[in-house]
């Protein structure tokens, strides 16, 4: 029996595998590390459990900051370093009830619509499902 993911909806929570199966290629090559932070937030925004709300409407922001503001991952990563290093972020980011921060289970693109074969369609096909997971994101006025 095939059960789909109640927050990407792809069959057989085939999310979770592929979402590991691609960290590994992004830790291994750095062709395909170069979209790692869209993937990571991607991910996130679509599965919104494993998130405080905060959390996820701070994966949000952090979309956005890199698709419509391109910002550097870099930059970004030492504004988020900074925060926690002085301690300034006021909220978790990681959920302690498992329970999705949004009702949404229907997106236009998921992970599945990312092709690996090579580097390039693999950059190409992380950010067209970024961008698309944003435009949807937006859309939820109710977190
Ligand atoms: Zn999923």
């Amino acid at each position: 029996m095939s059960i789909n993911c109640p927050e990407c909806g792809v069959p057989d929570h085939l999310c979770q595998t592929r979402f590991d199966e691609f960290l590994v290629l992004e830790f291994t090559d750095a062709g395909y590390g170069a979209v790692h932070h869209l993937t990571v937030a991607t991910y996130m925004v679509q599965h919104s459990s494993k998130l405080t709300r905060e959390g996820w409407l701070h994966e949000r922001e952090l979309l956005r900051e890199f698709l419509i503001e391109i910002k550097p991952p870099a930059f970004i990563r030492k504004q988020n370093k900074d925060l926690v290093d002085s301690g300034k972020r006021k909220f978790k980011i990681k959920s302690r009830d498992g329970l999705p921060v949004i009702n949404k289970t229907t997106w236009m693109k998921t992970i599945l619509d990312v092709r690996a074969e090579n580097a390039a369609v693999y950059c190409e096909d992380v950010t067209a499902w970024a961008k698309s997971t944003l435009e949807d994101s937006e859309k939820i006025s109710q977190v």
